[in-house]
This record gives structure tokens, sequence and C-alpha cells, in this order.
């Protein structure tokens, strides 16, 4: 019998499995198509969202995933993709962070790359993943869950009991309407047809490289993506009109148009309809059921954060599913993940909003001109949990309980990021020495850093970091009963005070 049962086999429940592996949390993972995506998707992986996977020991396999398919980074705005008329909304490269931010960098790739990576590794630590395998209906019980699942190929269906439900079954979530939770925001902005055709233009592109462009001319408007030998068009559409507007030939003259190529060969491959949605769910949880990523939150793809707040949403959660199943800390810890995640996800669409409204001039409700556009840091790297601000510059971290644990060299090639990653982590300085005695009677590991004043502690302080990086507790300087404290910092921290 599986602990965790996630539904949805996407970016966000492939994620989910494998960060609750890594805590040890047996998983069953049901994903209603036959495979992982076969279309390219989220381009963007943030620095942050990469700290995570570095914590599960998979960076450098998805670094080693390339060649990657998208053609660089940078926001154009062109008449054409190859035609003269062009210039930059972001140039190359700005999404990349200081190096002393982070010991990992944004990544620009696409999602039918990236999920066979994390699928790999899941399978490998023992996630068992059940494609083709559909949620039909499911109970949310007090003591546990029940799922109903169809093999959609022999229609053979199993009932499968677990202590825990994984809602990562994207933005129309199934299990979101069944359990009764509404959504609050702007809602559908517009109506959007993804369009991929093969269609080979790098020859004529040259080294004019990109992540994403917005163009504009008299046949074709909207944004549009080089995918290796393939385009990517994104056109809004009145739903009123169908998508069956989008004939194969439609679809070969929107790719000559915004190519700025009439003669190019062109070989229609599929139509997604999605609706550029703003709604994050007025809860995150129901009794034993979750929610994570698009069944939680929807936001446009201004800024690429929708991917990456569903991911750092699974981090957040499976660490706190580990020690509740381990019996190491009460339902107290699983309220923060509604309390900690909700606040961050409506903070985080209201930066893609924004995003959208100064980048690309985005004709949006005039709520949204009210929103302060921060620095792509601080939404990646600054947001808070729990008291005070709700996020921070991370150049100037403050280094308080709820905030994430800043980057530093502990040693050469080892970050912080590396310490966190196997669970709760003290660290203390040069005269911490009673600390780290203390740490030996507690669940969790415990080392000297060379550098305290990173963390905003003296050399005799100690700052208590979650597995998933953000500060639970600090002493600046020594204290008189370093046990108790720590202990009672501990308990704390799992009752999810
Ligand atoms: C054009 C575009 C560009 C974007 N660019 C970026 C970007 O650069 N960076 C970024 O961070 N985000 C980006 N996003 C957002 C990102 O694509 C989504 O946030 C992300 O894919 C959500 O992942 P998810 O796993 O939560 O949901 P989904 O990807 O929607 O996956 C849900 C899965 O659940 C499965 N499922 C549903 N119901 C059931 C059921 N009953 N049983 C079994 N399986 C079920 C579905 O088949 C699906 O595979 C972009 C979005 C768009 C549209």
């Amino acid at each position: 019998m599986p602990e965790v049962v996630i539904v949805g086999g996407s970016l966000v429940g492939l994620s989910a499995a494998l960060f609750l592996r890594t805590h040890g949390v047996d998983v069953l993972l049901a994903e209603r198509h036959p495979g992982t995506s076969i279309h390219p998707r989220t381009p963007g992986y943030n620095a942050r969202t990469m700290e995570l996977f570095r914590a599960a020991g998979v960076e450098e396999a998805v670094r080693a995933a390339g060649p990657w398919k998208l053609n660089g980074t940078g926001l154009l705005w062109a008449e054409t993709l190859t035609g003269p008329n062009h210039r930059w909304l972001a140039p190359p490269n700005t999404a990349a962070q200081p190096e002393d931010l982070s010991p990992c960098t944004d990544v620009v790739m696409s999602q039918d790359v990236l999920e066979p990576v994390l699928r790999a590794h899941a399978e490998a630590l023992g996630a068992e993943l059940r494609f083709g395998t559909e949620l039909e209906s499911f109970g949310n019980h007090a003591d546990g869950v029940t799922a109903t699942l169809l093999d959609r190929e022999t229609g053979t269906r199993t009932t499968v009991e677990a202590a825990y439900l994984i809602a990562a079954d994207g933005a129309g979530s199934g299990i979101r309407a069944a359990l009764g939770i509404g959504r609050s925001g702007i809602g559908v902005l517009e109506h959007v047809v993804s369009i991929m055709v093969r269609a080979d233009i790098r020859k004529e592109l040259g080294d004019r490289s990109f992540a994403i462009a917005q163009v504009n001319n008299p046949g074709f408007t909207g944004m549009a993506r080089v995918v290796g030998d393939k385009l990517a068009l994104h056109v809004t559409y009145d739903p009123g009109e169908g998508v069956a507007q989008f004939t194969p030939d439609r679809c070969v003259e929107l790719a000559r148009a915004a190519a700025g190529l009439p003669d190019l060969d062109v070989e229609p491959l599929e139509v997604l309809p999605w609706a550029n949605t703003a709604a994050v769910a007025d809860a995150f949880s129901a009794g034993r059921v979750f929610l994570a990523g698009d069944a939680a939150h929807v936001m446009p793809p201004s800024g690429a954060y929708g991917a990456n707040t569903g991911i750092q949403d699974a981090a957040n959660l499976a660490w706190k599913l580990a020690r509740v199943l381990r019996g190491q800390a009460g339902p107290g810890l699983l309220a923060t993940y509604d309390a900690e995640r909700r606040p961050v996800a409506r903070l985080t669409m209201e930066q893609a909003l924004a995003t959208g409204r100064d980048w690309f001039g985005a004709d949006l409700p005039a709520e949204v001109h009210a929103i302060e556009l921060l620095d792509t840091a601080i939404v990646k790297f600054g947001y808070r949990y729990g008291a005070g601000e709700p996020y921070e510059d991370p150049r100037r971290p403050g280094c308080t309980p709820g905030s994430r644990a800043p980057h530093v060299w502990v040693e050469p090639g080892v970050s912080t990021v590396d310490l966190w990653a196997g669970g709760l982590v003290l660290l203390t300085g040069s005269e911490g020495t009673a600390w780290l005695e203390a740490a030996t009677r507690l669940p969790l590991t415990a080392r000297r850093v060379p550098d305290t004043k990173a963390f905003g502690i003296t050399g005799s302080g100690a700052v208590l970091i979650r597995p998933d990086g953000f500060i639970a507790w600090r002493a600046e300087t020594a204290d008189a009963r370093p046990g108790a404290t720590l202990a009672a910092a501990c308990e704390a921290l799992l009752a999810g005070a």
C-alpha cells in the first residue's frame, strides 16, 4: 500500500514523486496519458527550482538532458521571426542569477525533455508511476484516502488505499472540483491555442536567439517559439468560434506569417487550446488531500512562474508529509502547507500579471495596474513564509525564520543548499560547540560553517534550516540552555507552530 497517491504525472506530479522518494515515502502516481508530455510547453526553470532539483540529486541529469530544444533566452518583439524589424523586450540571459545568490542558474529547456529525467529518477528511487491510468473517484476519510484507478488500456479498475492524496491534476483539477474548493482571482484573461508545426527556420534565423517572441504583423499576432525544427505558436481566439477554425491550412498560413517566410515548408502537428487564467484556489488542502501546481494556482505565462511555483509547492509538502508519516510531526505541520504556499501563489500570480502588463503591454483589468512589479530575483528567491514581510530582497537577506536560507559556499563545491538536502540541519560557527553537542540528541545533522555572518548570527549562534531550504529558527548568539532551546525549536517546527 502506498503512503501517498499522486494524481497527475506532469511536472508537478513527477516532482512530488521525486521529492517524496528522497524522503523515503512510498508513492503511487497515476497519470491518464500513456507517457510524459510530447509538447514542449514550459521553457523556463528558475534557479530556485534548480536548487530543489540539486537537493534531490537530479540537477546534473537535468543539465545533461540537452541539447536543449529551445532557441536561447531573451524576449523578442518582432514583426516577423526572421525579418529585420525587431527589438528586445528583455535581452538574452537577463534571467540568469548573479552567482552569489545560488549555486544554480536558471535553465531554459522544454518540458518534453525535462519530464523524462524526473520520471527516470523518481522510478530509480522506487516510485510506482502508472501512466495510462486515470483517477475516476476518490474518498477523503478521517483516517486515509481511497482512489479508484482505471487502467485505460485494459479497462481494469483498482481501488488503492493510502494515507494522503496529492492532486497534481492541473488547472481543470477534477479533484479540486470534487472537494468543492473555489478559486479567487481575475479568472480567464483570454483563450489561447498553442499550435505546433514542423517548420525549420534555423538557417534563416542565423544567430538570432530568443526564448520567445511577440510577433505582430497583418498575418500573425501572437507569441512564437523556435523549438529545434519546430515552431510553437500561441494565438488568442474567440471561444465562440471554436478551435476548429485552426485547420491544417490555417496553421500553415499562420506559421509562414509568423516566420516571415511565405514559401516555408510547414507540417501541422498539434493544436492545443488553453485558457490564460489568473486564479488561486481558496484552500490548498481538504482533509487528507493536498492541491499542488496548476490544480492550486494558475497564472499567465509571463515571468515563467507557473510550473516553478508548482514544483516549489511539491518541495514544501514532501518533507512535511514524510515527517508526519514517520510519526515525527503532528497534523499542525501539514496545516502550514496552505498557510505558507497560498500567499506565495497569490504574490507570484500578481507578479505574472504585472510582468505581462509591463513587458508586453497586455490589456489587463484595472486592478492589475496597482500591482508593483518586483525584481525577478525577489519573486524567485525572496518570498517568505509565516510572520513578517511577505518577501525580501535575497541580496540583503534578513535570515529570520520564514526566509530562504542564503546560499554560501561552505567548502569548495559545497553549498548550504547541499546541506539541507538530507533533512533538518543546524549550522553554527567556530564557537558553537554547545549547539553541536545539543544537536546529537535530536533528529538533525549539525555542522560548523566558516561564515556565520551570512546567516545574521555570531560564531556562537546557530540557525536551523528545514529540508526545503527555509530557516526554521535562529539564535544570534550562545544560549544558556542550548539543549532545551534547540529541542523546543524542533518541537515547535514539527508541530507547525
Ligand atoms: C504557453 C505556456 C508557457 C508556459 N511557460 C512557463 C514557464 O516558462 N515557466 C513556468 O514555470 N511555467 C510556465 N507555464 C505554466 C506551466 O506550463 C504550468 O504551470 C505547469 O505545466 C503545471 O504543471 P502541473 O503538473 O501542475 O499541471 P499539468 O501540466 O496540467 O498536468 C496535470 C496532469 O494531470 C493529469 N490528470 C488530470 N486529471 C487526471 C486524472 N483524473 N487522472 C490521472 N491524471 C490526470 C493530466 O493528464 C496532466 O498530465 C507555461 C504555460 C503555458 C500555457
